[in-house]
C-alpha cells in the first residue's frame, strides 16, 4: 500500500493553529495591543471598524522593525523575545510564543508599515493568507502600524460564526480595558468607525481607573496596598456600596497581565462579609506582582487562567489587606434598615423583606396604597412616590390586551374556564386567595388546592408583557415631569445604544444616548421614578452577562432580566386585590407554569393527597 500520510502545507497549518489563536476581532485586539507595549510604546491608536470585521489597527510608535524582521514576524514561532526555555520562567513580556503575527496573517488581509529609529526608511508589507503579496521600502514614521482586514475572509464558518458588530465591539472593548488598566503610564486612543471612544492620557492608576469608568468611578474607590514576601498588592476596591448586582468591573492583575482566578476572587469577597450583601459583586482593580516563577505560565494564549504556587497565602494575604483598607478608610457598613422606604428602591425595599427577616417592617405599612390615589387621578400616568404600586403593573396589562399577542392569550384563558385550572370553589365565583408566608399565594380549584410561587408568577407575566411589548413596540410610558440626568461610562452607553430600541418600546424615553450623561424622559409603567438608575444599571449589566452564554434574542433576554429584575418578591405583602391580580394574569399566560427561567410556577395540591394526610 502506498504511504497516504502527507505534511500539510504551511499555509494549511497555519490557518489551523490560528483558530486557536484568533477565535474573533477582540483576539487580534489583544495580540497587536501586547506586541505595541512589549515593543515599548508611549502612544497606542486601536482603530476599529464594524466591530473588528472590517479592521482592526494598531498603530505604536515604539522600536519597530528592521525589514528583514519585518518580514520573519510572520513566520510561525518568529519571535525576539525569548531565546532559551530558561527565559520562560523569568518572563518580563506579553508574547513569547511568536504565533501571533503568523497566525492573524494566515486568516486576514494585513498591511503593516515599520521603522526603526536607526533606518531612515520604512518597510511595508502586504501579507493575505499567509502570502506576501507585496514588499516595499516606503517613508513612515517611527514605529509600528498594523491594520488587519477582513478577518477570516478564507474561513467562512468562522466569519459567520461572529456576532453582531456591537458584540463584538464589546469584547474588543473588555481586551482594550484589560490593556489599558495596566498601562496608565501608556498614552491610549481607542477610535471606532470612525469616533473617538477612548483618548486616554497617560496617568497614574486611579486617573486611568477614571478616565475608563468615567469620572464617578473615583470617588467609588479604596486603596489597597500590601508587601510582603510572597506577594505586593496594590490597587483598588470599590466602596460596598457600589457593589453591582452582576459582574463587571473585576479586576485582577498578575505581574501586568489580566488573569481570571475564582479563588482569588473569593477572597475578596470574603473581605466584603458583612459590608455587602452576598448576592452583590463587589467592585476591584488589584494588581499583584509575584516572582515570576512562582506562577505557572500562560501556555495558552487565550488563556486568563493562572495558577500560584502558594494559592493558599495569598488568599490569606489578600483577605486581611482589603479588609484593613476598607476598615482604615472607614468604610463603615452601608445597610441601612432603618430609612425612609419611600426614598428607597423598590428594590433595596424589597429585598429587606426577603433576606432579612427579623428587621422589623412597619406593619402598618402598604405598599399597595396608592392604588385608590392613582385612580382618582383617573389612571394618571405620572407616578408620584418612589413605592411602586402593584397597580401600576397592570395598568400596562389590562391596556395591553388590545394587543393583538395578548388577546389572544386572553381567549385561551378563557377557554381554561371550563378546566381544571382556572380558580373556582364550585360555585360558580371566582375563589378567594390567601397569602402564605409572603412567599405564595393559595387558592382552590375544582380538583384542590393551588399554589403559585408569587415571584416566579410575576416573572412569568412581566416576562410575556415585556416581550409583546419589544415586539409590538406598545410599552405604556410615563413621562417624567423632570428629565432625569444618569450617569453612564461609555462602555455602558455602547449597550444602552445596542438596546435602545427595545428598551423605547417598552416605554424607556432618552433625550440623548452620545454623551456620558444621559437624560431620561420617560420610562415604563412599571418602573418607579426613584428606580430608574437601578433598573439601567442592572438591565446594562444582566444583559451582557445573558447575551454571553446564551445566542436567544435580544428581545428574550431583556424581557427576562426586566422581569426578574421588577417582578415582586419572595417576602413581599401582596393585598387581596394584587393576589387576585396575580392568579388572573398568570393563567392569561402562554406558558404559565413556568418562569422564564424554568422553574416551576404553581403547584395543585389534589384532594386525594389531602384526603391521605386524614387517613
Ligand atoms: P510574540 O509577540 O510572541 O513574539 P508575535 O507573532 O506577536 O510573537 O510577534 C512576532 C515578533 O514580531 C515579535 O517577537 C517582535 O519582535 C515583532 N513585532 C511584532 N509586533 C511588533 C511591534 N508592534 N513593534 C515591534 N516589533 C513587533
Ligand atoms: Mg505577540
Amino acid at each position: 500500500m502506498a504511504d497516504i500520510i502527507k505534511l500539510l502545507p504551511d499555509h494549511v497549518a497555519n490557518q489551523i493553529a490560528a483558530g486557536e489563536v484568533v477565535q474573533r476581532p477582540a483576539s487580534v485586539v489583544k495580540e497587536l495591543l501586547e506586541n505595541a507595549i512589549d515593543a515599548g510604546a508611549k502612544v497606542i491608536k486601536l482603530i476599529i471598524k464594524d466591530g473588528g470585521k472590517t479592521l482592526v489597527q494598531v498603530v505604536d510608535d515604539g522600536v519597530g522593525m528592521s525589514e528583514t524582521d519585518a518580514r520573519l514576524s510572520f513566520e510561525r514561532h518568529a519571535t525576539s523575545k525569548i531565546s532559551s526555555a530558561q527565559d520562560l520562567f523569568n518572563l518580563q513580556t506579553k508574547g513569547f510564543r511568536g504565533e501571533a503575527l503568523a497566525s492573524i496573517a494566515a486568516i486576514a488581509h494585513v498591511d503593516m508599515h515599520t521603522r526603526t529609529a536607526s533606518n531612515e526608511v520604512g518597510t511595508h508589507i502586504k501579507i493575505e493568507g499567509s502570502k506576501i503579496v507585496s514588499q516595499e521600502v516606503v517613508a513612515s514614521p517611527k514605529g509600528t502600524s498594523i491594520s488587519v482586514k477582513n478577518l477570516f475572509f478564507n474561513i467562512p464558518a468562522r466569519r459567520n460564526f461572529l456576532k453582531s458588530d456591537q458584540v463584538e465591539l464589546r469584547h474588543i472593548t473588555d481586551e482594550f480595558h484589560r490593556v489599558a488598566l495596566v498601562h496608565p503610564d501608556i498614552e491610549f486612543h481607542f477610535y471606532n468607525n470612525g469616533s473617538d471612544i477612548f483618548n486616554l492620557p497617560s496617568a497614574k492608576h486611579r486617573q486611568r481607573i477614571a478616565h475608563i469608568f468615567g469620572s464617578k468611578m473615583d470617588g467609588r474607590l479604596v486603596p489597597v496596598q500590601e508587601e510582603t514576601e510572597v506577594v505586593k498588592i496594590s490597587g483598588f476596591v470599590c466602596k460596598p456600596e457600589f457593589a453591582k448586582k452582576s459582574r463587571g468591573e473585576q479586576f485582577f492583575f498578575a505581574n501586568g497581565r489580566f488573569i481570571k482566578s475564582p479563588y482569588l476572587h473569593h477572597a475578596v469577597v470574603a473581605a466584603f462579609e458583612g459590608l455587602i450583601k452576598s448576592d452583590l459583586y463587589p467592585g476591584y482593580f488589584l494588581y499583584l506582582q509575584v516572582d515570576p516563577s512562582s506562577i505557572d505560565i500562560n501556555i495558552h494564549p487565550t488563556k486568563t487562567e493562572v495558577k500560584f504556587d502558594d494559592e493558599n497565602t495569598l488568599y490569606a494575604i489578600l483577605r486581611s489587606t482589603i479588609k484593613h483598607s476598607l476598615g482604615q478608610f472607614n468604610v463603615a457598613p452601608v445597610l441601612d434598615f432603618e430609612h425612609d422606604p419611600n426614598l428607597d428602591t423598590p428594590y433595596s425595599y424589597k429585598e429587606k423583606g426577603a433576606t432579612l427577616p427579623k428587621v422589623t417592617v412597619d406593619a402598618s405599612f402598604n405598599p399597595f396604597q396608592q392604588t385608590t390615589e392613582r385612580r382618582n387621578t383617573g389612571g394618571g400616568t405620572y407616578q408620584k412616590t418612589s413605592v411602586k404600586g402593584w397597580e401600576g403593573l397592570y395598568e400596562g396589562l389590562e391596556k395591553s390586551t388590545d394587543i393583538e399577542g395578548f388577546s389572544s392569550v386572553v381567549i385561551e384563558s378563557e377557554s381554561d374556564e371550563q378546566g381544571t385550572l382556572y380558580p373556582e370553589d364550585g360555585t360558580g365565583h371566582l375563589a378567594s386567595t390567601f397569602q402564605l408566608r409572603r412567599k405564595y399565594v393559595v387558592s382552590t380549584v375544582k380538583s384542590g388546592m393551588l399554589v403559585i410561587h408569587q415571584n416566579r408568577a410575576h416573572e412569568r407575566i412581566l416576562f410575556e408583557k415585556f416581550l409583546g411589548e419589544i415586539t409590538v413596540k406598545e410599552g405604556l410610558s410615563q413621562q417624567l415631569l423632570f428629565p432625569m440626568e444618569l450617569t453612564f461610562n461609555k462602555q455602558e452607553l455602547v449597550v444602552l445604544n445596542e438596546i435602545k430600541e427595545s428598551l423605547t418600546n417598552i416605554g424607556f424615553a432618552f433625550e440623548s444616548l452620545e454623551q456620558e450623561t444621559v437624560k431620561v424622559t420617560g420610562v415604563p409603567l412599571v418602573v418607579p421614578e426613584s428606580g430608574i438608575g437601578t433598573v439601567l444599571d442592572r438591565l446594562i449589566a444582566d444583559y451582557t452577562e445573558g447575551f454571553s452564554d446564551g445566542s436567544v434574542s435580544q428581545a428574550e433576554v431583556l424581557a427576562k432580566v426586566l422581569s426578574k429584575n421588577l417582578a415582586v418578591r419572595t417576602g413581599e405583602v401582596l393585598d387581596q386585590e394584587s393576589q387576585l391580580a396575580l392568579l388572573d394574569n398568570l393563567f392569561a399566560c402562554k406558558e404559565p407554569s413556568l418562569s422564564p427561567f424554568q422553574k416551576l410556577t404553581y403547584t395543585i395540591i389534589s384532594e386525594g393527597d389531602i384526603d391521605k394526610k386524614f387517613s
